[in-house]
């Protein structure tokens, strides 16, 4: 039999499907299993089952049979030995920290440019559960190193969201093994398809499936990747958090799974089109994006990561005034938080995802009022350039 691995685009296609059911040939399509409880059987069965002697399902926010396949979904594609699929990606980030930090003593380190609702997440666990958590920047490399080596546990984002920065992941990974912190990776905006945590240690992957791996703004979602199997108290953590999924937002992640592959290859096509198409544009002032052979840390995006996606973020000449007036010229492109989605999107970071930072913490990462960010969409080239350089010419 041929072992080698197949290709991320045959896997996705395959994702999920033609799991038998009782009493029959397997349907191709996974089934929504909409089912809150499920019969537990004779007594010994379920103690069976309960006490985790035999496999089976009791109660569905403890475990769900469509929600399992997307989670041995989401932990292949990362490379993971097991996946806990959460309600949202905020709900991952949270389920991470709980279990990373469990048993653990010493802070909690992270950095100021993560998603907002992260840092936001970050503050209410330091302000009402008492966490101490340490901002640190990594671009300050021996600070960096530092707070990661005595920390409880690492939270990062790389490329981060909004300013596309790169965090090295390797050398993190190596500075928390001295004190033995595990390193969570949010791989929202990287996506397994361009960048695999897990091949350089980090312990905990997490994801927003609301984003790429579902693809279709259609939900809202999340999971968490564990490198090392998944322990029973990993799991009891995860069910007693609550914010667990049900079996049909699940499902429609399983389908978006399906051409996760081949969206992405639109995606990062045009992500770097439109990156140096804007770079080069007399109205643009500066451009953020992981791919760009002048970012400053190129060297490090070419050891780290396959391709720069389709997330990046520009001023304008004109500041904050230009952007307004930018985003309200906008025809194709859509005036909407959030990422990954088939269609091209526009924020301005400051106003939206980024609204809860104190504003000189935001000013101090970087999320300035004129900073624009475009989830770049699989539309058609020449329609998007045509809409971006008629909003930001006309007039
Ligand atoms: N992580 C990143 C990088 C994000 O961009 C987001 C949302 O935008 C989240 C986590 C939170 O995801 P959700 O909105 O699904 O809770």
């Amino acid at each position: 039999m041929n072992q080698t691995r197949q290709g991320i685009a045959t896997r996705c296609a395959h994702t999920g499907t033609r799991r038998s059911v009782p009493g029959g040939n397997a349907p191709f399509q996974p089934a929504i299993v909409q089912s809150t409880i499920f019969d537990l059987g004779t007594s010994a069965d379920a103690e069976a089952i309960f006490s985790g002697a035999r496999p089976g399902f009791a109660y569905s926010r403890f475990g769900n049979p469509t929600v399992e396949l997307l989670a041995e979904a989401i932990a292949e594609l990362e490379g993971g030995a097991g996946a806990l699929v959460t309600s949202s990606g905020n709900a991952a980030v949270l389920c991470a920290i709980v279990a990373a930090l469990e048993d653990r003593t010493g802070p909690l380190v992270t950095h100021a440019d993560v998603y907002g609702g992260s840092f936001e997440l970050a503050q209410i666990l330091a302000t009402v559960c008492r966490v101490s958590v340490e901002t640190i920047d990594p671009a300050d490399t021996n600070a960096w190193q530092a707070a990661v080596a005595r920390a409880g546990a690492v939270l990062l984002e790389t490329p981060s969201n909004p300013l596309m920065r790169l965090i090295d992941l390797e050398e993190t990974v190596a500075a928390a093994r001295k004190g033995g912190a595990p390193v969570i990776v949010d791989n929202t905006v990287a996506t397994p398809f361009n960048q695999n945590p897990v091949s350089t240690g980090a312990d905990w992957i997490v994801h927003s499936t609301t984003k790429y791996l579902n693809g279709h703004s259609d939900m809202i979602g999340g999971c968490v990747v564990k490198r090392e199997p998944l322990t029973p108290k990993n799991r009891r953590i995860h069910k007693n958090l609550g914010g667990t999924v049900n079996a049909f937002d699940a499902w429609l992640v399983l389908r978006g799974l399906r051409t996760f592959a081949l969206r992405m290859e639109a995606h990062n096509r045009n992500g770097q089109a439109v990156a140096a198409w804007l770079a080069q544009h007399p109205a643009v002032a500066r451009v953020y994006y992981a791919g760009d052979p002048r970012h400053p840390q190129a060297a490090l995006f070419q050891r780290q990561m396959r391709h720069g996606g389709a997330l990046l973020s520009f001023e304008l000449k004109g500041g904050a005034d230009a952007a307004t007036r930018f985003i309200d010229r906008l025809r194709l492109v859509v005036h909407a938080v959030s990422l990954g989605g088939m269609e091209s999107l526009v924020v301005r970071p400051a106003m939206s995802s980024h609204r809860g930072m104190p504003p000189e913490v935001r000013q101090r990462a970087g999320v300035f009022d004129s900073l624009i960010r475009l989830s770049v969409g699989v539309e058609t080239l020449e329609d998007l350039l045509a809409d971006l350089d008629q909003a930001l010419t006309s007039g």
